[in-house]
């Protein structure tokens, strides 16, 4: 009962163990009671036992591989783990839009509360989470003699750094005749951009309603594109069609926690703030002194973006600022 059990986001058996993932793992191993297990859910896992023989911690692996597994729907996922979930003591998911999807349906399937968007772990049933879109923090205790159901905010962990070289027993568990489809994949549209992507990024360059046009706001990408950056916005400028919805940053948006974000004509509304707390480097660049993005910055720029972008190019072009 003691033991956790990690399930890892949905990923391609070819590709890399997810950040969220180790992330996720990273949760686990602070809570620290039991051993730990990690399931994956998918198609050609063949060679994920190898892979998750590199991470710190990780006990056994479980598997549940199967051609229909290809994309999994989180009614699939749910009805498929709960059995084996039934015996945990605490089962983490990334908090990605897969695991927000498929612990609240395995909570409803187990009848056990669930915890989302876990900061910290404070004891093994006591945990910090977000609460108002991550504006105010909440100390929360699961009672005992139940399973401990968790999210974890991927964006206030760090993958963790220690690797092990455990040849780690892999269980392929039976997949049944019968899987719940009554949702099912149909089609993954895929940007088809070369930045790097938003929520992973390690530089982001964001724009604001002030950038005033799409034709504008390419001033911002030619600058995110010599920062190897990714491009973020505002509600505000998304709302006005000068960048896409995928692109915005915040309550409504995504939550991201880069090295080095850049807010170009950005006022710093607590709904766009929400989404960048966990950077580690914030820069803005605003006409008002009194700006309240001000207040949060690490540096600050009181100018016009349409001459401090510019005069960043060039610093850029002239080796001056790398
Ligand atoms: C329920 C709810 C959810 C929301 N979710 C989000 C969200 O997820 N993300 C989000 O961003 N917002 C969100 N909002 C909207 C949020 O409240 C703000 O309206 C929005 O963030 C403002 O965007 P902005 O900073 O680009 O625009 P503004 O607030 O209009 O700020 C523009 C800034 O640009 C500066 N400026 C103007 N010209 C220049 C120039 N030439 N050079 C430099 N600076 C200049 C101005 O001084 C100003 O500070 C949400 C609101 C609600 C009610």
């Amino acid at each position: 009962m003691d033991r956790m059990l990690v399930i890892a986001e949905a990923q391609d058996g070819g590709a890399p163990i997810s950040e969220a993932t180790q992330k996720t793992l990273a949760a686990a191993r602070k809570i620290g009671s039991g051993g730990l297990d990690l399931l994956f859910v998918g198609a050609g896992l063949d060679s994920l036992s190898e892979k998750a023989g590199s991470l710190a911690g990780v006990e056994r692996v479980f598997v549940f591989d199967d051609p229909r597994l290809a994309h999994p729907t989180a009614t699939m996922v749910a009805g498929l783990v709960s059995e084996t979930a039934r015996s945990y003591g605490h089962v983490l998911m990334p908090g990605t839009s897969f695991g927000r999807d498929v612990l609240p349906r395995l909570a409803g399937l187990l009848k056990v509360p669930m915890v989302s968007d876990v900061l910290e772990v404070l004891e093994a049933r006591v945990f910090k989470r977000g609460i108002y879109a991550g504006n105010v923090h909440t100390v929360v205790r699961v009672p005992d003699g139940i399973p401990v159901l968790l999210t974890v905010r991927l964006a206030s962990w760090r993958v963790p750094e220690e690797r092990s070289n455990n040849a780690i027993p892999v269980e392929r568990r039976p997949v049944p005749a019968h899987l719940d489809e009554s949702a099912r994949f149909l089609e993954l549209a895929v940007d088809s951009t070369v930045r790097p992507d938003l929520q992973s990024a390690r530089r982001v360059v964001s724009g604001g309603r002030a950038l005033g046009s799409r034709e504008n706001f390419a001033l911002l990408e030619k600058l995110a594109d010599r920062l190897n950056a990714a491009v973020g916005a505002s509600r505000a400028a998304v709302d006005a069609g000068y960048a896409s919805n995928d692109l915005q940053v915040g309550q409504t948006g995504k939550i991201i926690a880069p090295e080095l974000y850049m807010a170009f004509g950005i006022s710093g509304a607590i709904q766009h703030v929400t989404g960048i707390r966990d950077a580690r480097t914030i820069v803005a660049v605003n006409k008002d002194p009194e700006a309240p993005i001000f207040k949060i910055a690490d540096f600050g720029l009181v100018g016009d973006l349409f001459e401090v972008i510019p005069e960043l190019l060039k610093a850029i072009g002239q080796g001056t600022l790398q």
